[in-house]
């Protein structure tokens, strides 16, 4: 018989991503609608080592739907990697009665809570929350949508003044392993070429292009790099090109950590109060140790020892896409 989850301790840990706050609100929400006790527990798992939890109500999440960052704070935790330091937290949670944990975080912070639950008694649920959407079992991970939405404003604007200045803009937006913003911003912004850590480059045949484009007087480039490409990112791009066609004006610009903050979209809200809920119910299902992701606009539920990064091949037909509406 599965013990029922009565105190459950929720945190934000690793990457933020906007729309952690709107799934905090439905994880304090939903488990006070069934009677639990709600923890919020500060920076990640740090808080769980340094015993800073409080006990959260229906008001400490008012007016936080709307705003990005977490107001639990979040961090990388040294001292989880440790057994000690999993002592500590189990003693820290079980002090205050916790019998359930919620994690919002990435796949680093989803091996955190596997290694805990496989030592402790504390049954654990995660809910994807990153920006880079690399989690297999989930269409979608808290955070995506805003910071996609993000770069195409920025990528739009940067396009004007390129426009203005017959300039080529080599943009590099975030994704060290994953080229999603990347794919996603720069087929939604009209890049010519994108640039992804899943794919090699074929840097000669872009140098081609770009060569034809000013032989044809069509002067307004953009190329959009995912920080982790194969050359390192927009700068190396840059100085390649600028070896090669001499007469090209070229600019960079990264946008950096503009696409983590932010007022998360309707879709990130809609996703993070989704998954939130269903995190408290699967404590009340005794569904334990599951990270709740969401495939074909429903609910689905994967062990967390099978929740890794997601390394999913990009199909020719996307890249074909950026190529054809390019030209
Ligand atoms: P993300 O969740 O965004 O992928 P990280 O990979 O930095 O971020 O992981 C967040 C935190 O999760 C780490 O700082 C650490 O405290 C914890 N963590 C990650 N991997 C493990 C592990 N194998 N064992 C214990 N704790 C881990």
């Amino acid at each position: 018989m599965k013990k029922r989850v009565t105190k459950i301790g929720v945190l934000t840990s690793g990457g933020d991503a906007p729309g952690m706050n709107a799934c905090i609100r439905a994880v304090v929400r939903t488990g006070i609608y069934h009677g639990m006790d709600v923890f919020g527990i500060m920076r990640g798992y740090t808080g769980m080592v340094e015993n800073d939890i409080f006990k959260m109500e229906s008001r400490s999440v008012a007016n936080i739907i709307q705003r990005g960052g977490t107001v639990l704070k979040t961090s990388r935790c040294k001292d989880f990697f440790t057994p000690e330091g999993r002592k500590k937290a189990y003693e820290n949670l079980t002090g205050l009665g916790i019998n359930g944990l919620v994690i919002i975080g990435g796949d680093g912070s989803f091996r955190g809570a596997q290694t805990f639950s496989n030592e402790y008694d504390i049954p654990c649920i995660g809910l994807p929350g990153t920006i880079d959407k690399d989690i297999a079992g989930t269409d979608f991970t808290i955070g995506f949508d805003t910071a996609v939405n993000t770069a195409v404003e920025a990528i739009d604007k940067i396009r004007d003044t390129a426009d203005a200045h017959d300039r080529l803009f080599i943009i590099e937006v975030m994704g060290r392993d994953a080229g999603y913003i990347a794919l996603h911003s720069g087929i939604s912004t009209g890049a010519e070429n994108i640039l992804i850590p899943e794919r090699k480059t074929d840097i000669e045949e872009i140098i081609k292009q770009l060569a034809e484009k000013e032989r044809r007087h069509k002067l307004v480039n953009l190329i959009v790099v995912a920080e982790g490409d194969e050359f390192g990112g927009a700068d190396y791009v840059a100085k390649i090109i600028k070896e090669r066609l001499p007469m090209q004006e070229v600019r960079v610009c990264i946008l950096g950590h503009i696409q983590r903050g932010g007022s998360p979209s309707c879709f990130d809200r809609l996703i993070a109060s989704r998954m939130g809920y269903s995190a408290v119910e699967c404590f009340m299902e005794g569904r334990y140790n599951v990270f709740v992701g969401m495939v074909n606009n429903r609910m689905h539920f994967t062990p967390l020892n099978e929740a890794v990064k997601k390394k999913q091949r990009i199909s020719e037909e996307w890249m074909k896409i950026v190529k054809i509406l390019a030209s």
